[in-house]
């Protein structure tokens, strides 16, 4: 029989996974028969919004953490696919900062043109995944939802996909049960209006911090204090804005902090303490324990399982890099499962991995870990056919957006870059960032002919 891989997820890694084996079946490469499990109706992942929270209409965790309002937090000259630019999809170039429905339009484009819909299974939920030693086989377990049907299937290969930024990490602060107002994780914030003319506190110091606080900002909240339990971020913030070390007590509206201060009047208290690695539907033996970094150990090449290689995880690392470097994970996986690219030992296997935890651990500043991933794209890109990528250039790119955010966090969003697949430059947008209200793709794309008239 030929072999079967299950792939779970079908958000951007996921994706990654089903055009990687289409590339190579289009070539004329025998290609094992796919199957994708995605618990949510449509695919894109965190990109395919949601304006639920809590549980779904199936009573399945809601798996979306993004917001409206969501512009991209990058430069998407650093996501850009190698195989299929932003301008092939959009009929020209675009502007470097588009918000997440332009971003998700793009994301399903070229999985649509490359007719990979036909591999997924939509509202259907992995339960468990077990791996049988005698048969070589992996028995994966699915819910699917609508039908209200539990089954197994066998594969050969299992590609893990299902996203690192879902289940909220939150750790707990004296008195916050008491507190008088609104606590939430970043997780279920969704819209930023809500909190026009409030005090926010959001506690943490990374880039949901920083986001969902500018988010309100523009929104029109009062004021934003953001808590930080190893260091600031250290913009220069405008007024409005104040950091302060980490949160010790809440005593109804007021909050205390490590260094004795405090401020009054808090309305709501935003989590912004990360998310956890988490793989429910996998046994002890195949499952990945890590924080979030920028290479978890025991898996080689950031990919494959080292007990186990034939279970593969894809995107399962901190990011600076993203869709593409979910491209050149899934190149590199398919052809080591189409037999192109042959795995050392384990214990070769470990050694390698571990060389590249060890440098991690080494890293400084953020400079440093870019060329730290820049390194990590580079080594798969080098051992298969896809489209070129000057990754030397990405990394520019990624430096001189740490500069762009450095010299204004409100408006390092009206840069533009080129694209390193077209050498395009982008095109200045319409309305600078603070003060584009609307973040759906017509307005994004159109000149509202109120601003055009300004
Ligand atoms: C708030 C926020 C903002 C971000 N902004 C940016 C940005 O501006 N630019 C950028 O490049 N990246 C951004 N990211 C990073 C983001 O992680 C990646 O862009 C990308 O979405 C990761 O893709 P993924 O496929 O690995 O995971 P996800 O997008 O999380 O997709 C995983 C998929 O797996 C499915 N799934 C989960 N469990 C199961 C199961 N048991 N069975 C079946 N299916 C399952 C989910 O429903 C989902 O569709 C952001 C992340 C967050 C949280």
């Amino acid at each position: 029989m030929a072999s079967r891989i299950a792939v779970i997820g079908a958000g951007p890694s996921g994706l990654a996974a089903l055009r990687a084996f289409e590339s190579a079946r289009r070539k004329g490469a025998e290609v094992p028969e796919i199957v994708c499990y995605e618990k949510q109706s449509n695919w894109g992942g965190l990109w395919n919004y949601t304006w639920r929270t809590g549980l779904d209409e199936f009573g399945e965790p809601v798996h979306g953490s993004m917001y409206r309002y969501l512009w991209s937090n990058g430069p998407k000259e650093c996501l850009e696919f190698a195989d299929y630019s932003f301008e092939e999809h959009f009929g020209r170039p675009i502007p470097s900062y588009p918000p997440r429905a332009v971003l998700h339009d793009y994301i399903a484009g070229r999985v649509e043109k490359s007719d990979v819909r036909k591999y997924c299974k939509f509202n259907h939920a992995v339960r468990d995944v077990e791996y049988d030693d005698a048969t070589g086989k992996f028995t994966v377990t699915v819910k699917d939802l609508v039908a209200k049907k539990r089954f197994s299937e066998e594969f050969d290969y299992v590609i893990v996909a299902n996203g690192h930024f879902s289940t909220p990490n939150v750790p707990y602060f004296e008195g916050v049960e008491k507190f008088l107002g609104r606590v939430l994780h970043a997780h279920d914030f969704r819209c930023a209006d809500e909190f026009a003319g409030k005090h926010v506190l959001m506690i943490g110091s990374s880039y949901s911090a920083e986001d969902i606080g500018t988010q309100c900002h523009k929104y029109g909240a009062r004021k934003i204090t953001f808590s930080y339990r190893t260091k600031p971020m250290g913009f220069d913030w405008p007024e409005g804005f104040e950091e302060k070390p980490l949160l010790t007590k809440v005593v109804g509206r007021t909050c205390h902090f490590k260094d004795g201060s405090s401020v009054d009047d808090v309305d709501a208290i935003i989590f912004c303490t990360g998310y956890l690695n988490h793989y429910p539907f996998l046994p002890d033996d195949l499952r990945l324990e890590t924080r979030n970094r920028l290479f978890p150990p025991n898996l080689y090449k950031g990919i494959f399982w080292e007990p186990n290689p034939k279970l593969m995880y894809i995107g399962a690392q901190d990011q600076y890099y993203t869709f593409n470097m979910f491209d050149a994970q899934a190149w590199y996986a398919r052809d080591v499962v189409l037999g192109r690219i042959a795995l050392p030992d384990r214990a070769a296997m470990h050694e390698d991995s571990e060389s590249w935890v060890r440098r991690e651990e080494a890293l400084e500043d953020p400079y440093q870990a870019i060329d730290f991933q820049t390194d990590y794209v580079r080594d798969l890109l080098s051992a298969t056919d896809y489209p070129r990528l000057d990754v030397d250039r990405v990394a520019e790119l990624f430096k001189e957006w740490e500069h762009h955010k450095v010299e204004g966090i409100l408006t390092y969003r009206d840069r533009s870059y080129p694209s390193t697949i077209t050498g395009n430059m982008a095109p200045v947008h319409h309305t600078v960032w603070m003060k584009a209200m609307d973040d759906s793709l017509e307005a994004f794309l159109n000149q509202p002919s109120q601003q055009a008239a300004e």
